[in-house]
Parts: C-alpha cells; structure tokens; sequence
C-alpha cells in the first residue's frame, strides 16, 4: 500500500479554459504610465497594471457553471426564475426568510439604515467598513467600533482578530440604551480591521447580548464563506463540520444581513439584504422598489441573479476555500522569513505590508505606504492600495494628522491568479523592501475636497 501524499504545493482547484492576457511593461513605461496618472495608483490605466491587487471586490473569475446560468437566465420583470434560485440559495445557506436583490451591499446598507435608523440612534458594529459607516451617518446616526484591543495590533496573533469586545458591547448598551439602539452589526470577516475572522463563540455571545435588549443583530456577511473557514481551521469543535454548515450555524444567531456578491457572491456586481421580520421587510421593500427596483429583481438583472445563486455554493466549497486562505498564509509566511512587516497572522482576502515600520526614514505625512505602492508599481507592476495618511490624514478642518497605521493592502481577487503570480509578487516585494533605503516621499500637488485618495495628484520628493 503506498503512504497517503500529503503535497505542500498550493495548487489552483481548477483548470484554466478562459485566458485574459496581461501585459509586460518596462521599468521606464511604468515610470511614464505613472507620472501621466499623477503618482496615484488609482488613476491607473488598468491595462499598464500586471498584477491588479487593487481590490477583491467584484474582480473574480466566474465558474463555466456560472457562465451557464447567465446564458439560461430569466429576464422577466416580476416573477423570474432567476430571482427564485437567488432566493432558494440564499434561503437555504442562511435561513432568512426575506431575500431582497439589490445592485451591490452599499444598497443594502443604504435601505436597511434609512429604515432603521435616525439621528440619536448609535449602531453598533466590530468595524463598520466604509461604506456602512458612511450609510449611517447619512441618516444622522452615529457608527461606533467595538472590536477588541489585540484586533488594533498588526503583530498580535490573536486567531480571531475581527471579534467583538463584549464588555465594551454591553458598556455601550447601558450607556446608550437599547431604545437608542437600532442594531447591532458584526462584520465578517473584518474587512476594514484586515480581513480578520470572528469566531462562532463571539457571533453567538453578541447576538445573545443584543436580544437580551431586545436588538436585532445582523451580520454584513460579505466573507462569510471565508469566516466559516477560519472557524473551521481555529475553533474547537468545528474541524469535521463542512463550510457551508458552519455558515449555517452563524446566520442563525442573526436576524438578517446585508451583503456584497461582489466578495464571497463570487459575482463581478450585485447584493442583497435578507432578514426574518415580517414588518421591517415590508418596509424595507417599499424602499427596495423606490431606489433599487421590483422586489424580484431588485438592481439586478436575471444573469447577475443566476451568477449569484450558483457563486455562493462555489465559495463554500473546501478546496477552493482551502487554496484560498493557504495562498494567503504562503505569502505571510514567504514575508515572515524574510523579514518584511506585514499584519500577522494574514487574513481572508488581503495581505497588508507594514510600510510604517518598513520605510522609517519617510515620515508619515511625506506618506510611506504611498511611496511603497508606487514602487511595487514601478519595480514589478503591481498595483495595491495605500491604507494610510493620504486616505485617512486630511481633517475636517483642513489640517493634515499621521494615520494610526501605514499599510499598503494587496487584496486578492478569486480564481484570478494563480500560484507562480503569487511567487513573481513575492519576488517584487522581496526587491522593493531590498531597496527600501532609496525609496522617497510624496507630496500631494491637487486633491479633492473628500475621499481624496481617488483622485489626488502626487509628486515624489527630490
Ligand atoms: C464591499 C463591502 C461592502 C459594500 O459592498 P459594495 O458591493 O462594494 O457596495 C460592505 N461591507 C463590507 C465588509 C464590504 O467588504
């Protein structure tokens, strides 16, 4: 009988018969693409980029299943089938009895706290990402993080650094008052804290607290497959049982959810809100159909619905899982060897390169996790995000303040790359950091009055 093989090799869980060519540029070509877009990534022409890290979110590659599904789609404007497989499957991994389709998960967000919420409210969350944050406070209500104190740390190797800090969660409610508290929220995994899980004990303790007031809790579950993995990978208990049963397992503590099918809906758009009360569902779905459209639709149309409904069991499959969350840890251990900050242990979908500690002989207004960004352009052709003081420096008041931290984030569209990108990116790091004495600052020549990131124009330091 011949021993079992255990092979170390990461090996994609599927075969390529769909090819988009990417294109090879000169150091000097980079150089021009860049000054042209104004030192900012952002404005980037994405073909003068080889390796796109810019975003996970609706940059997968769809399944040849997925591609079926499109082709057969119904486009009826009320009634679909497409809409009745979305609601099937999304009934089935997550129990929820109302499923409403929406454009993508800002929509969600958008008819769920303009329903709920108002100002004196305080919602609740381990970490609002943006766009949730930026939804409750267009309604005047206030977005508070509660994540614990080891998820602030890069280097601390808590297993579950999205979790919620419980303590601080029931010190808000008194202070607060549940009256004042149209939900509590628990974001998986945290996008905004690092792509960090939330174990199935935390999920459960939050959503026994808030119902202990009488709060809903719901999840913003747009990584909720890769969440079920890391409990799988890091919790008690939870070795033996499947993805998609684990999955099962946190949705029932919940009340509803928002998401993205642009992350684990392995879909390039779309969304929706789903939840179990009867009278907020109507009231959520009169707004449904004044901002997004019919409720069976929603902002979709029939083929984005049919992706969706097939891309949620694909996300839970194992090994697609396990080639996933291991090709995220290779490049973490890759790092680790070779000295390179980066926030430990890594997480779902993101690799966040520490450019604070990396490049400090650049101070944190003449921007180093910038001047890391465009160096992993400029020597290799990637392109990543800054996560630093030009995204987060600017004051209301005008004035400039360091960002508590300085990242570059590398965020992983699925089914996209393969294992010898994975290698070619490490080789670009491992020559950036080898350089990183010559690397300078930037300084901003033109920006917008918000979210400036976007579209600011950059100049390097002589
Ligand atoms: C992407 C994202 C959203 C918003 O979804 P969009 O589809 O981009 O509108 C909300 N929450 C989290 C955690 C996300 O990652």
């Amino acid at each position: 009988m011949l021993q079992e093989l255990r092979p170390q090799t990461i090996i994609e869980p599927f075969r390529i018969r769909s090819v988009e060519p990417i294109r090879f540029t000169t150091v000097a070509e980079r150089e021009a693409a860049l000054r042209k877009a104004g030192y900012n990534p952002f404005l980037l022409h994405a073909g003068d980029v080889l390796i796109d890290l810019l975003t996970d979110s609706g940059t997968g590659a769809m399944s040849s299943q997925q591609w079926a599904g499109m082709i057969a789609s119904d486009e009826s404007y009320a009634g679909a089938s497409s809409f009745y497989r979305l609601e099937a499957a999304v009934q089935d991994i997550t129990g929820f009895r109302y499923v409403m389709p929406t454009h993508q998960g800002r929509a969600a967000e958008n008819i769920l706290f303009t329903t709920i919420a108002r100002p004196g409210h305080v919602v609740l969350n381990n970490t609002h990402f943006d766009t949730t944050r930026a939804h409750v406070e267009h309604v005047g209500a206030e977005a508070r993080d509660l994540v614990i104190p080891e998820g602030r740390q890069p280097r601390n190797l808590h297993p579950f650094k999205g979790n919620m800090d419980l303590d601080a969660l029931r010190a808000a409610i008194r202070e607060i008052g549940p009256e004042n508290i149209p939900l509590v929220m628990m974001t998986v995994t945290n996008n905004s804290g690092g792509g960090q899980p939330v174990s199935m004990a935390n999920i459960r303790a939050a959503s026994e607290i808030s119902h202990e007031h009488g709060i809903p809790f719901f999840l913003d579950a747009c990584r909720f497959a890769e969440n079920a993995w890391f409990i799988k990978l890091r919790e008690e208990g939870y070795a033996d049982r499947a993805p998609i049963d684990i999955a099962r397992e946190m949705f029932s503590y919940a009340d509803g959810c928002t998401m993205s099918a642009k992350k684990d809906g392995m879909a390039n758009i779309g969304g929706y809100l789903a939840m179990n009360d009867d009278d907020l569902a109507v009231r959520c779905q009169s707004l449904e159909i004044l901002t997004e459209g019919f409720p069976t639709y929603g902002g979709m149309a029939g083929y984005d619905m049919e992706a969706i409904a097939q891309g949620l069991y694909e996300a839970l499959d194992e090994g697609y899982l396990r080639y996933r969350i291991r090709s995220m840890a290779y490049i973490g251990e890759r790092l680790a060897a070779a000295g390179v900050p980066h926030v430990q242990p890594t997480g779902g979908h993101a690799i966040y390169l520490d450019a604070g500690e990396m490049l400090s002989h650049i101070s944190p207004l003449e921007y180093p996790a910038w001047s890391l960004a465009n160096a992993l352009y400029l020597l290799g052709g990637v392109r990543g995000v800054e996560i630093g003081s030009v995204m987060f420096g600017k004051q209301p008041d005008g004035s400039e303040k360091p960002a508590a931290m300085e990242l570059v984030r590398l965020a992983f569209p699925r089914r996209v790359y393969t294992q010898s990108h994975v290698d070619y990116l490490l080789e670009v790091i491992l020559g950036v950091y080898a350089q990183r004495e010559a690397l300078r600052g930037y300084r901003i020549v033109q920006q917008g009055p918000v979210l400036r990131h976007f579209t600011a124009r950059l100049e390097p330091l002589a």
